[in-house]
This record gives structure tokens, sequence and C-alpha cells, in this order.
């Protein structure tokens, strides 16, 4: 139970509650990885069957903008963390008035909404892809001028694996995703040009028009960090996407060390500049002159940081809950090479076939979700093997994955 003695610099010991905004997956394994260590577990989530309930002390089933509920949530915590950032930051700076909130709410408000993290990143001189903020309908012509074709149309807010997100590659699709725009604008009555705030406003943006990069790979790094600024890093992740939906992280990365090197200094900059406590997932691009751009943050554990739970001597589950609550970070070594591949819907029935003969280099984790929809992150493998190479075979071999075979005809 909550207790007033608890202040945020002080270490938050096992035995005490850490309240969880949000039952998902994520916070289902940061539960199991602090009930390992001692901790008990209050969730707050909408949905009567989420992930993390089964593994949580205390389960307050309520909306995440319902502020009765996160009172609750609250008063069964001694700490409060969130597991994603969709979430209503003023409700989460009221709560915080009377829990300490450690990964704070500057970050969330950042990291919710992608012009503010745009703004942000540039501010601080951090390498992201050309782009415009659309604030107001007449916003347009100029952002599509500015940032030309192909380009990614992306809502400031609320979108996640692909979704919100329009591919402009021709002058037929920069048409429709403008129409796009208006109608938004246009159903919301708000960001008239009357009523518009001045160009460039990041935080009045309802949408990003960004100019779509060509890159090498996808990397990733997860920063854990405390409130004192000791930070560790986690190995760079090499990740692909598949509509829109990461498909698998590959680590060791198949990048030169210095894209690596240079990845991780600059994920622990932007932690720092951005005051990150907790985990921060950086994703970057590698483009083709070498050079690397920031793509989006998260403020929480990350999927591209899965293949930690396996192959690396502390998980990013483990440190996400050392970060908050002050303990020492974990030494980070990674045993051996892994491949983690997403397990969505549409792969949940081949691979529960596939598991009673599965290879026992498969580590396979699943989330505990009743219903299988195509494209719902339903678990995901981990894949040691003595290169990365080999796991990608092994996992093609499965054929629980079709996506890596049509790759290997259409590389
Ligand atoms: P996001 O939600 O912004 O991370 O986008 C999801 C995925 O879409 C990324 O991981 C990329 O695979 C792709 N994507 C997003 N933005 C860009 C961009 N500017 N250029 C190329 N691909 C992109």
């Amino acid at each position: 139970m909550r207790s007033k003695d608890v202040r945020p610099e002080a270490p938050l010991l096992p035995g005490r509650t850490i309240g969880i905004l949000g039952g998902g997956q994520l916070g289902r394994m940061i539960a199991l990885a602090g009930r390992a260590m001692g901790y008990r577990f209050a969730v707050l989530d909408p949905a009567e069957e989420a992930p993390a309930r089964p593994v949580a002390d205390v389960f307050v089933r309520g909306d995440f903008s319902d502020r009765a509920a996160l009172l609750r949530l609250g008063a069964a915590s001694d700490v409060v963390v969130y597991e994603f950032e969709h979430l209503d930051a003023e409700a989460v700076a009221a709560l915080a008035e009377s829990v300490p909130v450690p990964q704070g709410t500057a970050l969330l408000r950042l990291a919710q909404h992608r012009a503010l993290e745009k703004a942000a990143l540039s501010a601080g001189g951090f390498p992201v892809a050309p782009y415009a903020a659309i604030a107001r309908p007449e916003d347009w012509p100029a952002a599509l001028r500015t940032v030309g074709l192909p380009a990614l149309l992306k809502t400031t807010t609320g979108g996640y694996d692909g979704k919100g997100q329009w591919r402009l590659r021709t002058a037929a699709e920069a048409a429709a995703a403008e129409a796009i725009v208006r109608a938004a604008f246009r159903e919301t009555g708000a960001g008239r040009s009357g009523e518009a705030r001045s160009e460039g406003d990041a935080a009045g943006a309802r949408f990003i028009l960004e100019r779509e990069l060509a890159f090498r790979a996808e990397l990733s790094v997860i920063v854990a960090r405390r409130a004192d600024g000791a930070m560790a890093t986690f190995p760079p992740a090499e990740n692909v996407h598949v509509r829109g939906i990461l498909h698998r992280s590959i680590v060791p990365a198949r990048v030169p060390k210095t894209v690596e090197e240079r990845a991780v200094e600059l994920a622990r900059a932007i932690a720092t500049h951005l005051d990150a406590v907790g985990l921060l997932a950086v994703e970057f691009f590698w483009l083709k002159d070498g050079a690397l751009v920031v793509n989006e943050l998260a403020p929480r554990p990350h999927n591209t940081g899965h293949y930690t739970l396996d192959a690396a001597s502390t998980s990013q589950f483990e440190q996400f809950v050392r970060a908050v609550s002050g303990l020492p970070l974990g030494a980070v070594r990674l045993w051996s090479p892994v491949v983690m591949v997403n397990v969505l819907g549409e792969h949940l029935p081949a691979l529960l076939k596939a598991l009673p003969t599965l290879d026992p280099r498969f580590k396979v984790h699943l989330y505990g979700k009743a219903e299988a929809r195509p494209g719902r992150k339903m678990g995901h493998v981990n894949i040691l093997a003595d290169s990365v190479e080999e796991a990608l075979r092994l996992a093609e071999a499965t054929g629980v994955w079709p996506e890596l075979q049509a790759e290997r005809k259409n590389p």
C-alpha cells in the first residue's frame, strides 16, 4: 500500500506496489519481471481481459481519462508508471500530485504528439526527416512544396503500428491525402484560419507531412535511465516492419560497428536532453548515405527490446523496474545472437501447430489474449542461434511467417 515516506528519489524496495497505467503485453511483462524481484503490481486498464490482469495483485478497470479510476490506481500504488503514451497527460499530471510518477509527464507529452516530438528533437540538434506540421487546411500546399514526394502523411496523435499513416508517392495520392486532411479539419471544425495558430505551431498541428526516406535499415536503441542520470544501454536492434507493424528485430544489427556506436551515442544524448526516466526507445533510419535520422521515440519498454528477455543478462522489463525504483541498473550483456519475430493473430494457429516439435532454440512468449485478430500482437518468439542468419533460417523453416518466404522470393 502507498505510504507517505516513499519519495521518488528514495529507492522503492521490493514489497512495495508499482501501479501501471495500461494492462497490455508491456504491462504484463513489466509485472512478470517485477514480481520475480518481489514487487507488487496494480494495473489500470479499460479491458476486462487485459493481458496484465492475471499477473497483477490489484486490477482497476477503467478508462485512462477517468480521473476517479486513476486515483484508485494511485491509492493502491507507491509509484505509478505508464506502459503506453496515448494517455491524457493532464490526468497523469493530476495523479502525480498524490503519487510519484517517475517517468514524468514532459516526455509523455512529446512522445504522444509527432509534431511536438519532431520539434523537440530538431531544437536539440538531433537529425529528423524533413517534415512540415499541418495545423490548418491552408498549411497543405506549402507542406507539400517543402517536403515533396514521396512522403508520408501522419496524424500527430493516436497513431501506432502504421495506423493514422498514408504513403504518398504520386500526385493522385497527394490529392487524396489533401482530401483526408481537409475532411479531418471540417469534421471537428477546429483549425480554420480564423482560429488557427501561427504556422509552424507544433502543438496545434493535427498532421505532419514527412519525407519518405530510402533507408538501408531501421535500428532502435533502448536506453535505461534513472532520475540521477545513471544510464545503461541495450545493444541496437535492426528492425524490419511489414505493413507498418514490426515483424522482427535482429541483434546484433547487421550494420558497421561505427553506425551502432553512433546510434547508441545519439540515443543516450536524447535520453539526457529530454531527461528521460525509466526507458527510452529511440528508433532510427540508417540512410543510404550513411547518416542516422531519428524516426520516433517511445518512453517505455518497446517491442524491439523483447529480444532482451532471453538474449541479454538483464531484460528491458527488469531494467525498467530497476530504473523507476531507483535500484542500480543491471549489467547488459548479450548472451547470444538473436532474432525476435512477432506473432500476430494470423501467425498464431501455425505457431501453435508447430509448437510441440519446435526447435529448442525457440523461446515462445504469448500474451494470453483470447481473440487472435489479424495484425494483433499475440506474442513473440526469440530465436537464439550461433548467428542471426541461422536464426532467420530457422524462423523461415517453420513456415509460421509467410512474409519470410515472400521476401526471399522478392527481396
Ligand atoms: P512510425 O509509426 O512513424 O514509426 O512508422 C512506422 C514505420 O513506417 C516505420 O518503422 C518505417 O518502416 C515506416 N516509415 C515511417 N516514416 C517513414 C519515413 N519518413 N520514411 C520511410 N519510412 C517510414
